[in-house]
């Protein structure tokens, strides 16, 4: 799932995990600094970057080779840095996200079921708030009826469409 707010100053952007082709530690607050502090707010990680699981630290995720991960910092073991199935999401990235949905006055929602929360919640919030929701996805979602505009199609082909 894939949230951008607008209003009036830089967007915030909710990414899902992707790889970048050059992955770099998270910005310093990020997931817990105050909300505009750190863009864009990675409410699911990164999957190219990875976690000590012992003292937080991050590095650019590196492939598994014969031995286990481990920090360089502490010698914990590393992991990617994702929330994954049955963990919790940043209590502080997600209310950095709920803020700025607040104050958005348009939510993009691109390529998701909205269906798995708290994620889900973060479109209704913008539209509870007085704003809008633009929906690009491949079907039709709960928050369809509900968006200003809902464009479906791959968001591949839709979103370079609407930027010509
Ligand atoms: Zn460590």
């Amino acid at each position: 799932m894939g949230c951008c707010f607008l209003r009036g100053g830089p967007p915030g952007l909710i990414p899902p995990p992707a790889a970048p082709r050059h992955p770099a530690p998270a910005p310093r607050g990020a997931g817990g600094g105050p909300p505009d502090a750190a863009l864009p707010v990675e409410l699911h990680g990164m999957i190219a970057r990875d976690r000590c699981n012992v003292c937080g630290e991050r590095t650019p995720g590196e492939p598994l080779g014969d031995r286990l991960p481990r920090c360089a910092l502490c010698g914990g073991l590393r992991r990617p840095d994702v929330v994954l199935f049955g963990e919790q999401l940043d209590a502080a990235s997600l209310a950095s996200a709920q803020s700025m949905a607040a104050r958005a006055d348009l939510c993009l929602v691109i390529g998701t079921s909205a269906e798995v929360y708290p994620a889900a919640a973060i479109p209704w919030t913008t539209l509870h708030s007085g704003g809008h929701i633009i929906e690009v996805n491949t079907q039709p979602t709960s928050l369809t009826r509900a968006a200003s505009t809902a464009v479906h199609g791959k968001a591949g082909e839709v979103l370079p469409a609407l930027l010509e």
